[in-house]
């Protein structure tokens, strides 16, 4: 879904402020012939990149680190430009997320991609066995709009700690943010062509992208019915995608939960850049005997909640389609008997301002409940008892990350267990995606794969297994030619293996001692 107007004669499109409706950028509408060229230059670069050294890597990414300290104020003005988010919003979950990233694999890289060596089997006496971790090739990243810096450069820097290359298709209602990862990466030294960035939107610039023959990995950011499409491409040339996708997450408050703490929480988690978080809270779920309480709570933090593009305000929603959602849920939610305690409609004047919206009286059939919202309008729920709230929770397509609110432990682990999502935060919302350390990504129709951590660095590379053998033996004993005995060899090693107590074991290689002779003789027989 993107607003951007496109002038196809012109090839090129023209981006406005979502806040005030202004022209702010205009940039080339590419087709397949500028997406073949990305991809051919990438492959170009990635020749030599995959053979960087780490120290090469580290020193690149810890000055991209510092390039986006240095610069925050003016990358964070025009993020914010383009997405109607405030610029502290921009800072503190764009920004700051994407230097954390490159300062923690600048760090971590070398060691979570050098070999691992493991020990042997019974089948590998004398044998070396390692596995190692080699580079993809070209990775096709598209990102959404939301988090257009962050999103944009999280897969980037992943692919390219690892040794490959990548063209990168950001929204483009939010071109610039993908442009400014390059920017950052070139400045920092990154080698010309291992980062491309294509512009233009998705049925065009992102579609080629998808089916240009010649890339090795896909990594997709975005809704799921796109994400289903990207994902059928990578199946048909048989490539990896990393998927990751929407949500309709929970933040449970139980009846032990410090309530102070759960409605700051929850409006955070329901209101940061204005509702449009994949894993902000969509359903707020609150155990009956604390409901009122907790909703005077959350009513009164909502309340204080402004619009505007100052710190601490609610900014402008960013997509004119997504703005239309959330009015259409309104109206739905309010003809079935829903009442708005706060909020409830647009701010006046230009932009796409809507104020923080809180329902209560909802039910399961309405479109709040049920479908993705992606934006400052959320449910309050009151449930009896803790299946009844994990039932709610599980009930959706979707699975990406959810928020428990209690100061017993136990129960916030046993509820976090029982959550089928890619994430969960007890006491907390959001924060799962800002440690760069933990695995990212959602289950159900929530995405596939898995970005961040230590696997999520494995993620952009192939594995390769090595076993190394340097012994003088002419042959193995299991290569041709076979004794007559070989498979009651076998048989008996088998029980001697895995036949468990020690008369067992006794008996069977006592056996298989017996055959292994027979076996000798009938070699040596054969060769006579
Ligand atoms: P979207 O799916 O409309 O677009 C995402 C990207 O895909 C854009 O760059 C778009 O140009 C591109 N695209 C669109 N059609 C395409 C096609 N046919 N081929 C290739 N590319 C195409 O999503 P959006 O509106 O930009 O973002 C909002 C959605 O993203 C929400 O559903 C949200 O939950 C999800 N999201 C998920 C995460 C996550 O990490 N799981 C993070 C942020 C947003």
């Amino acid at each position: 879904m993107e607003a951007a107007t496109v002038t196809e004669l012109k090839r090129e499109y023209a981006v406005r402020d979502p806040a005030t409706g202004e022209e702010v950028g205009r940039y080339p509408l590419m087709g397949r012939d500028e997406v073949d060229r990305a991809v051919k230059r990438a492959r170009e670069a990635f020749a030599n990149w995959k053979n960087s050294s780490f120290k090469e890597r580290k020193r690149i990414f810890l000055r991209a680190a510092q390039i986006i300290a240095e610069n925050a104020e003016d990358y964070a003005d025009r993020i914010a430009r383009e997405n109607g988010k405030t610029r502290t919003d921009a800072m503190l979950a764009d920004l700051f997320p994407a230097a954390d990233l490159f300062k923690y694999y600048a760090k971590k890289g070398e060691a979570f991609l050098s070999p691992v060596r493991v020990s042997g089997s019974i089948l590998l006496p004398g044998r070396r066995a390692y596995y190692v971790f080699e580079p993809r090739g070209v990775v096709g990243a598209i990102a959404p709009w939301n988090y257009p810096f962050s999103l944009s450069a999280g897969p980037v820097i992943s692919a390219v700690m690892a040794g490959n290359a990548v063209v990168l298709k950001p929204s483009s209602q939010t071109t610039d943010a993908g442009l400014i990862v390059k920017e950052i990466l070139d400045k920092a030294g990154l080698p010309e062509g291992v980062v491309q960035v294509v512009t233009g939107n998705g049925a065009i610039t992102g579609q080629a992208l998808i089916e240009h023959p010649d890339l090795d990995m896909l990594f997709f950011t975005g809704s799921t019915a796109i994400g289903r499409q990207v994902n059928i491409k990578a199946a048909e040339r048989l490539i990896p995608a990393v998927m990751e996708l929407g949500g309709k997450d929970v933040a449970i408050v139980t009846k032990n939960a410090d309530l102070d703490r759960a409605a700051n929480g929850v409006a955070f988690g329901a209101f940061t850049n204005c509702g449009q978080t994949c894993i902000g809270t969509e359903l707020i779920l609150v155990d009956r005997a604390v409901y009122e309480p907790f909703v005077a709570k959350l009513t009164a933090v909502t309340k204080r909640l402004k619009t505007g593009k100052r710190p601490g305000q609610i900014g402008s929603m960013t997509m004119a389609e997504q703005l239309r959602i959330v009015e259409d849920q309104v109206k739905d939610a309010k003809e079935k008997g829903a009442r708005v305690v706060t909020g409830g409609e647009r701010e006046p004047g230009p932009g796409m301002f809507f104020r923080p919206t809180l329902f209560l009286d909802t039910t399961p059939d309405m479109k709040v409940r049920k479908d993705e919202t992606f934006g400052p309008l959320k449910p309050v729920i009151p449930f009896d008892g803790i299946d009844e709230a994990i039932e709610i929770a599980n009930s959706t397509e979707y699975g990406l990350s959810g928020a428990v609110f209690t100061r017993d432990l136990v129960e916030g682990r046993l509820i976090a267990s029982r959550l089928k999502t890619g994430s969960v935060n007890i006491n907390d919302v959001l924060i799962t995606y800002a440690a760069p350390s933990l695995p990212f990504g959602g289950a159900k129709h929530s995405g596939v794969g898995r970005y961040h951590g230590k696997m999520g660095l494995r993620a952009f590379t192939d594995v390769k297994s090595i076993t190394e053998f340097n012994w003088p033996l002419k042959r193995e004993p299991y290569w041709y030619p076979l004794p007559e005995n070989a498979d009651k060899v076998a048989a008996a090693a088998l029980r001697a293996f895995f036949i468990p107590g020690i008369l067992n074991r006794i008996k069977g290689i006592g056996a298989a001692a017996r055959e292994i002779i027979r076996a000798i003789k009938s070699l040596k027989k054969g060769e006579a």
